[in-house]
Formats: structure tokens, C-alpha cells, sequence
């Protein structure tokens, strides 16, 4: 170890902070280990409650990140519903909401991302305030619990946004027997990611199941009308003047980084905290990971860029590296991602390691793609694999993923 760190405080207690804490004790930490987040709820997994949890399927109870031995096992201090105000590095001290102070010499800043919302459609950025009741966002286990009320009714549902939460959501909706429209103002969402040909596949998926698709298509406003004291969604106008009748509306239009606690600081916050490669940032003491953590990637000739992840795989990925570095109190070792990540839509599971380039040809492996079920490789134009990916074949996507991981391009 470096320097002696002797108290820890790991801020936001989900899956890249619980992750953290247990990376610390992994790497020999023995003194005090505090975590610290501003939900009330025991820390709990994110993903299923697009999947299982909103389904149905799963209870609270599937989603706990710490077993009930963790807390004495890893001699943890937990500080649940307890929101970080400020972080003053000189004096060492955090600021909590509630007036208290706690002394560190170590921060490991976890705080994720909350959803965006549309404008005027619950609180924004710019202090709209104003609640319309039937719009949803979906990124805490109390959101989860709220969406999964108003579905009990089989409402009909337009989902704003058909990134991998828009379309899970779509999926499971689906699978609950509502109707359901998928909007995006992309011609065609996933291309960045997955490429044209694979988007697509998901695209199609989406009406295989009946999911009425509206890609290229953004929302001009949402049709309202008096609902109690307030105002309840009666449906989406598209740009092209059209109406999508919904009783339920879920916004899934991307994250912001939970930064505001850190203003003050003298960290560098934009679109999240930024850090070296080695997830520490610009004081010794601080390092961050997860979702809110924006690092440096070397680029080509040199130059540097900086990548931000927001996959549930990363976030423990980067645990090992920021604990090891925190220690040490310098950059020892750099976060190396596999870029690994699912998603589960319509009952069969999409996975993906490695990242494909924008020009990379799609090579199927196995399965077709017009059955949606198949493993397939991107290649880069000098023939290097850069990614594999499966829709509905977890064995022979694992297969495939042990086979060509050494020819893997590791993504910066
Ligand atoms: C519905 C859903 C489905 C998903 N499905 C998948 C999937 O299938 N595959 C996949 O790879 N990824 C998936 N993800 C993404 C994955 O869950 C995230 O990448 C992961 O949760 C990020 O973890 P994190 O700990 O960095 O941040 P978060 O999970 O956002 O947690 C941050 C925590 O910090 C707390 N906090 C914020 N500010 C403060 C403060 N000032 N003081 C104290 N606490 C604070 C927050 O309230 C929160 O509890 C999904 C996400 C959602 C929402």
C-alpha cells in the first residue's frame, strides 16, 4: 500500500459502489469502510427492473447487492438514506445533508446517474417542476414500483426512447399484454452500437411482438387533461402532428451523471467526473466508478479521449482497478473494459463483448438473422475481429466469446 488510508468513504451504494467496497477489502483494506447512499431502500440491482421485477417475476427481495452477512463480513458502515452534500478535499471531510461531517482520507465517488426526463414533465435541469401524472422514468427501484402499479390496469403505453431500457421496457410491457408504441427520433436506434444490420434485427424483433415501431419520429408535446389537482397524460404528439393515445408514458431518453455534491470540490465534472485511465481523478485521495465516472482513453497517434460507461459489467470491472489505485495512491493500473453487455427483450437475451467499430462488417457465425437467433462477429477492415455478439444463444455466445476473446481488440 502506498500511504496509509485508514478511513473510506465510498458514496452511492448500488452496484459500482457495493462493488467498490468489497474490491477494497479484497485488496487488503483493514480500516474504516463507509458506505454512504441517498436511497433508502437496502442497495439493490438495477437490471431486472426492466426484466423480471416489472414483470412480475421477481420480488425485492431477488434484487439485493449485499447478502446479509456483507455488512459484519466486510465490516462495512452503512449510511443508507443519507445524501453527500459536499466534498471538501482540504480538510478532508464530507458534508452530508443532514448537517453531519464525516473525516476521510479516502472517497471513492459511486453516485451513478438519475433519468432525464421530457420537459415540463416532471423535474428538469431548468427547475420545471410541474408533475403529469401517467409519465414515468425507470431508473430506481421506487420508479420500478410505480411503473409497475399503473401497468396493473393494461394501460396503453407509448415508451419514449428505444435504447436498450426503451426496448426492454417496450418488451415487457408486451409481455403483460398492453399495447405499446416505441418511439425514437432515430431512423434507426442501436446503429451506433450494434451496427445497421443488427439494429435492425432488434428493430424487427419489436414488431415481431407487436410493438407498433415510430423510428425517426420525436415528441412534440404530450396532450393533457385535468386529473384531480392536477393533470393527467392522455397522449403523445409526434413532429409530424400525429397522436399516439397513452395512458402511460415511459421516458427512457438516457441519464445525467450525479455530479452537483461534487461542485466546489475542484474536480472536473462534465457529463460525469473525469479521471485518468486508472479511474483516479485529479486528487490522489478521489478516485470514481460506475456510471458516473468519465476516464481517459488513449486514442489513435497519442491523443487522448475519454469513454463514460453505463453497463451494469463495467462497473465492477472498473472496482478492482479504482480500489487498487486508491490505495496505492497513484495510478498502478489502468481499467481495460471488455465491453461486455446484456440485454433482455421479448425473452431472448442480446450480449455483446468487445466494441465494434463504425465500418465493421457483420459475419454470422451461426443461426440467421431474420429467426433472431444467431452469434455473429464485427470484423474491421484489415479482417480483426473487434466484437462478438448473440441474440438468443448464450451458450454458443459464450462459445464464441472464449474462441475469439484473444483476438478481441480490448476497447479503450
Ligand atoms: C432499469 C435498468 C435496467 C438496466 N439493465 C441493464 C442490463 O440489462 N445490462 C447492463 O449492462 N446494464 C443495465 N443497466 C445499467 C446498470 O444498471 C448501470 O450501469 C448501473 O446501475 C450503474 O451503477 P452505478 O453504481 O454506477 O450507479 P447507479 O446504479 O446510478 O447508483 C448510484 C447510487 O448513488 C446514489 N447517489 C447519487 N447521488 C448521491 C449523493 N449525493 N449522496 C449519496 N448517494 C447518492 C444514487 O441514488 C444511487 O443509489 C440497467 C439500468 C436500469 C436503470
Amino acid at each position: 500500500m502506498g500511504r496509509r488510508v485508514r478511513t473510506v468513504a465510498v458514496v452511492g451504494s448500488s452496484v459500482a459502489g457495493t462493488g467498490a467496497a468489497r474490491a477494497l477489502r479484497r485488496a487488503g483494506f483493514d480500516g474504516r469502510l463507509v458506505l454512504v447512499g441517498d436511497e433508502a431502500h437496502a442497495p439493490y440491482d438495477r437490471p431486472p427492473l426492466s426484466k423480471g421485477f416489472l414483470a412480475g417475476t421477481l420480488g425485492e427481495a431477488d434484487l439485493a447487492l449485499l447478502d446479509p452477512d456483507d455488512e459484519a463480513d466486510l465490516a462495512l458502515e452503512l449510511h443508507l438514506g443519507t445524501r453527500v452534500d459536499h466534498l471538501d478535499p482540504r480538510a478532508g471531510r464530507l458534508g452530508l445533508a443532514d448537517g453531519r461531517e464525516l473525516a476521510v482520507d479516502g472517497v471513492v465517488v459511486a453516485t451513478g446517474g438519475r433519468a432525464r426526463r421530457l420537459p415540463g414533465t416532471g423535474d428538469t435541469a431548468d427547475g420545471d417542476t410541474v408533475e403529469t401524472r401517467g409519465v414515468h422514468v425507470l431508473r430506481t427501484l421506487d420508479d420500478a414500483l410505480a411503473l409497475g402499479a399503473a401497468l396493473r390496469a393494461r394501460p396503453r403505453v407509448v415508451v419514449v426512447g428505444a435504447g436498450f431500457l426503451g426496448a426492454e421496457v417496450a418488451s415487457t410491457c408486451r409481455g403483460l399484454g398492453c399495447p405499446v408504441t416505441l418511439l425514437d427520433a432515430a431512423a434507426l436506434p442501436l446503429a451506433p452500437v450494434l451496427g445497421e444490420r443488427v439494429a435492425r434485427c432488434c428493430a424487427e424483433q419489436h414488431a415481431d411482438h407487436g410493438t407498433d415501431v415510430r423510428h425517426g419520429r420525436s415528441v412534440a408535446g404530450l396532450h393533457t387533461a385535468p386529473s384531480g389537482r392536477g393533470r393527467r397524460v392522455t397522449g403523445v404528439e409526434l413532429d409530424d402532428a400525429t397522436v399516439v393515445p397513452a395512458d402511460v408514458v415511459v421516458v427512457g431518453v438516457g441519464i445525467t451523471p450525479n455530479t452537483e455534491w461534487l461542485a466546489g470540490s475542484g474536480l472536473r465534472c462534465r457529463d460525469g467526473v473525469r479521471t485518468d485511465a486508472g479511474l483516479m481523478t485529479d486528487l490522489p485521495q478521489v478516485v470514481a466508478v460506475g456510471d458516473v465516472a468519465r476516464h481517459d482513453v488513449e486514442g489513435p497517434a497519442g491523443t487522448v479521449g475519454t469513454s463514460r460507461h453505463e453497463h451494469w459489467t463495467s462497473a465492477g470491472e472498473q472496482a478492482d482497478v479504482a480500489a487498487a489505485n486508491l490505495l496505492a495512491g497513484r495510478t498502478l493500473v489502468t481499467f481495460r473494459p471488455s465491453g461486455y453487455f446484456w440485454s433482455d427483450q421479448y425473452g431472448r437475451m442480446l450480449q455483446l463483448a468487445g466494441r465494434p467499430g463504425p465500418g465493421d462488417r457483420v459475419e454470422v457465425v451461426d443461426g440467421d438473422l431474420a429467426d433472431r437467433i444467431f452469434t455473429a462477429r464485427y470484423l474491421d477492415g484489415a479482417g480483426t475481429t473487434t466484437a462478438v455478439l448473440g441474440l438468443g444463444s448464450p451458450r454458443a455466445f459464450g462459445r464464441l466469446r472464449r474462441a475469439e476473446l484473444g483476438r478481441v481488440r480490448q476497447p479503450a
